[in-house]
Parts: C-alpha cells; sequence; structure tokens
C-alpha cells in the first residue's frame, strides 16, 4: 500500500473507525463508530447539532441519544443499527446470509433512516403527532425529543377510552393515507402527563397496497385491543365479552360490531396517499421493496433461545468499541448533561484527508452494497427487541451503563488513557465517539 494511504489507514484503525479483516479476504470495514462518527460529525458541521447527552433508547435495530442543538434545544438523535438482529440470524446458520451478499447492512441502516425521516416529515406535514423530522445524514436521523415515555411504561390512564380512541384512530388515519405502521404497540406509541400520544418508529411501514396489508392492519389493530384490555383492562363500548354461542348470534357483522374491529377494506385509502409525497423524498418504490424483504425476513428471525443469546452477549463482552458503549457514561446523570461537540479537524488533519466529511477515504456508503468488502461491523449482543419486556431493557440499558462507566474509570481496554479528550470550557468532557480523544 502507498505510504501515505497506509498512515491513513493505520490511524483509522487506530481510532476503530475500521476494522482489518485478512480471514476471507484482505480487506477493511468501516465500523459502527465509523460510520456514527460520520455522520455525527456532519450533523455538527451542518450546525444542527452541538452536543449529545444520556441514551434514551435501545430499539431493536437502533440506539437513541439525546442530543442539544447550539440554540440550546435538546432532540433525539437516532441510529439504525440494521443488522444488529439479523447477525444473530447470520450466526445461527439461517438463511440470511443472502441479504448479507447482496447488500450491507450500512446500506440497509441508511435507507432505513431516509425512510425514517422521509415518513415523520410526510406525516407530520399532515397533522399526524409524530416527531418533528429535522434532518438525517447516513444512518442518523434527527427529530424532536418526545416528552413523555412509551406507553408500555405507563401503568394507569386517567381516561382510557380517549386514549383507545386516540390510538385507534391513528391507525385508521394511516389506512385512509394509504399507510399502515406495522409496529404499532405500547414501546412505539409515547404518552405524556396529559395523555397527549405521539407514535414514533417508522422504518417498517407499507403502502395499503402490500400483499400482506391486511394482515398487517390486522395486527397494528390487534395489538391495541390486547394492549388496553391487559394493561388498563378496557375494551371500547359496545364490545361485549362473548360468553357463548347466542352471544355471537346477536352479534351484528358490520365493520364496527362483530368484534369491534375496524375493518381494513372499509377504511383504507380515500385521502390524499401518501406515497407520492414519500417518492418525492427521495425514497424510491425500490429502496421500499429492498427495506421490506429485509425487515419482513427479520421478522421470522427473533425468537432466539435464551441461550443463543447468553453466547452472543459472551462473544461481544469486549464490544466496547461503539457509539453505544462508550459514550453513555452520561446515563446516570439522568439528562440534562451533553457533551460538548465541536468541529475538530484534528482528526481529519491526521488521516491527512479531505476536510469534507462526506469524503473522508473510509468508503463510500453509498458504494456499499457493491463493495462487499466494507460491511457494518457486525453486532449482535445489544439488541433489544422492542417488543421485550421493559425490565429487559433496563436490564440491558444497565449493562451498557456499567460499562461505560468502566471505561471512564479506566476499568476496560481504555483508550481514552491513550488519547485523553481535553477538557473545554472547564467542564469535563467525553465526547460522542470520543473514547479516542477527538472531537467533531
Ligand atoms: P426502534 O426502531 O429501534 O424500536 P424507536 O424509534 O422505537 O426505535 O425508539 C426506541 C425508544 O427510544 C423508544 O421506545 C423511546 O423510548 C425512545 N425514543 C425514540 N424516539 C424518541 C423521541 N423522538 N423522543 C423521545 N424518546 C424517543
Ligand atoms: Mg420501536
Amino acid at each position: 500500500m502507498h505510504g501515505g494511504a497506509y498512515k491513513n489507514m493505520k490511524t483509522l484503525l487506530r481510532h476503530k473507525l475500521t476494522h482489518h479483516d485478512s480471514s476471507k479476504y484482505d480487506g477493511f470495514r468501516l465500523t459502527n463508530l465509523g460510520y456514527d462518527y460520520l455522520a455525527i460529525r456532519t450533523m455538527v458541521s451542518r450546525g444542527l447539532i452541538s452536543g449529545v447527552g444520556r441514551q434514551i433508547g435501545v430499539g431493536k435495530e437502533s440506539d437513541i441519544f439525546e442530543v442539544v442543538t447550539p440554540e440550546g434545544e435538546t432532540m433525539a438523535l437516532k441510529l439504525h443499527r440494521l443488522g444488529r438482529t439479523s447477525f444473530r440470524a447470520v450466526k445461527s446458520k439461517r438463511d440470511y446470509l443472502k441479504h448479507r451478499n447482496s447488500y450491507s447492512w450500512l446500506y440497509l441502516s441508511r435507507l432505513a433512516a431516509l425512510k425514517e425521516y422521509a415518513f415523520m416529515k410526510a406525516l407530520g406535514e399532515h397533522g399526524f403527532p409524530v416527531p418533528r423530522a429535522v434532518d438525517w445524514n447516513r444512518h442518523c436521523v434527527l427529530m424532536t425529543l418526545v416528552k413523555g415515555y412509551p406507553m408500555v411504561q405507563v401503568k394507569n390512564l386517567s381516561d382510557p377510552a380517549k386514549a383507545f380512541d386516540t390510538v385507534l384512530g391513528l391507525i385508521t388515519r394511516l389506512a385512509q393515507h394509504g399507510l399502515i405502521h406495522c409496529d404499532f404497540n405500547e414501546f412505539n406509541l409515547m404518552i405524556d402527563d396529559e395523555e397527549n400520544i405521539t407514535m414514533i418508529d417508522f422504518p417498517q411501514m407499507v403502502s395499503i397496497t402490500h400483499r400482506n396489508a391486511e394482515m398487517y392492519f390486522d395486527r397494528d389493530v390487534e395489538c391495541i385491543f390486547k394492549f388496553f384490555g391487559k394493561r388498563f383492562n378496557y375494551s371500547p363500548p359496545g364490545i361485549k365479552m362473548l360468553k357463548g354461542p347466542s352471544d355471537a348470534e346477536n352479534l351484528d357483522d358490520d365493520e364496527e360490531e362483530g368484534d369491534g374491529r375496524p375493518d381494513f377494506e372499509t377504511v383504507a385509502g380515500g385521502e390524499e396517499s401518501l406515497d407520492k409525497v414519500l417518492e418525492a423524498s427521495g425514497f424510491t418504490r425500490k429502496d421500499q421493496e429492498t427495506l421490506e424483504q429485509f425487515i419482513e425476513n427479520a421478522e421470522g428471525e427473533e425468537d432466539l433461545s435464551e441461550e443463543e443469546e447468553e453466547e452472543e452477549e459472551e462473544e461481544k463482552e469486549d464490544d466496547s468499541e461503539n457509539l453505544q458503549a462508550e459514550n453513555v457514561d452520561n446515563i446516570s446523570n439522568a439528562g440534562g448533561s451533553f457533551q460538548k461537540l465541536t468541529v475538530d479537524d484534528r482528526l481529519d488533519e491526521e488521516i491527512d484527508s479531505s476536510r469534507d466529511p462526506q469524503s473522508l477515504p473510509v468508503v463510500s456508503e453509498e458504494n456499499a452494497a457493491t463493495k462487499p468488502c466494507f460491511s457494518l461491523q457486525d453486532e449482535g449482543d445489544e439488541s433489544e427487541s422492542g417488543e421485550e419486556e421493559d425490565p429487559k431493557l433496563q436490564k440491558r440499558l444497565e449493562k451498557t451503563r456499567n460499562r461505560a462507566a468502566s471505561h471512564v474509570k479506566g476499568g476496560g481496554r481504555s483508550r481514552n488513557s491513550r488519547n485523553a479528550s481535553k477538557d473545554k470550557g472547564g467542564r469535563r468532557s467525553r465526547h460522542v465517539s470520543t473514547s479516542s480523544g477527538y472531537e467533531f
């Protein structure tokens, strides 16, 4: 390798932004951390964010952090990690490898971010209660922070009937606009103290023209009926608890009666379809198909045994070279504290590269699909099923937190010691991906 390029690659490796792999071929791949670095740096360069705070969510295939804007507003930054779940599937030797060959996870995470941004923006503009989509880059989406909690954490509601109607109304209104959420559940509905509801998490949405649309619609509806029934002991009036066959005979068979579920055929369509709006955003039908293929296959792959999970946990114990583990030391500070990010070109200078973050000589993620030697670093253990019970989420967060804490204390294979980050403004500061000592 040419001398200059060699030096650059070495620097990137040292900072764990790339990983050298010589098992199948001699090549380098961009790590999660490297991809995070590029995206967050771009957000900072655009003047959108100036600091990163605690991690507020670990989703099935994402990490969510609080960030702060230069104006001091707290927002949410979602980093998509498609493949985190599927990594397990690859390991368990199911037929996932075909995806790996055709699309890199880096590419899929970028598609998921674009889709989420485009849908959130379109939905917001059509009056749906969603976070405001601020911007996106690579696998990251910047959005406003929702006040409140995921509904799964709520034990009582003062007005369950109102909440139920709002939530069911959202499903039907989405269908009227040609869309189905497909993951419409208590984990993706946020509720605040006034019981206002906000819907989140859109990468898996499909059109009502999808071949399984009705099934997805019914599944979303069912989730809500089940959750409200179980958690709040609520079912809408007019829904009888069937005691015997004679009760069933007395029920009409029209749309709102019978089992009380809205009927897909009846409610779908009618309003302006958002399909066109979405295409205009740059998220094409082809992109949608690509993602759908991935997500549909992933759905069948989530039921790994505890044993397999444990196995992976162990294997990935030292996988702390990623943003998630490295940068949640603030998590215990419970909000309000942000690591200041500044666009500091030290790293760029070090790798003797263009200062344009888009052209760091790592990999062009646009090409990732066609360059199999670069793929997103495998990362399986932190995956969190959004459908799991909250205590499990807490357990994982706790684990992540502990790892980060041990890094701060110098317990882990900390790179802080090698490249101690400088304090800025008198505040002890660690930075997103700055365990390597650089800032954005
Ligand atoms: P995933 O697709 O991985 O399930 P989500 O978008 O559902 O990711 O986010 C996971 C969790 O992060 C949510 O359950 C919620 O607690 C939190 N979260 C996500 N977006 C926001 C936001 N805009 N404001 C506040 N919390 C959020
Ligand atoms: Mg979710």
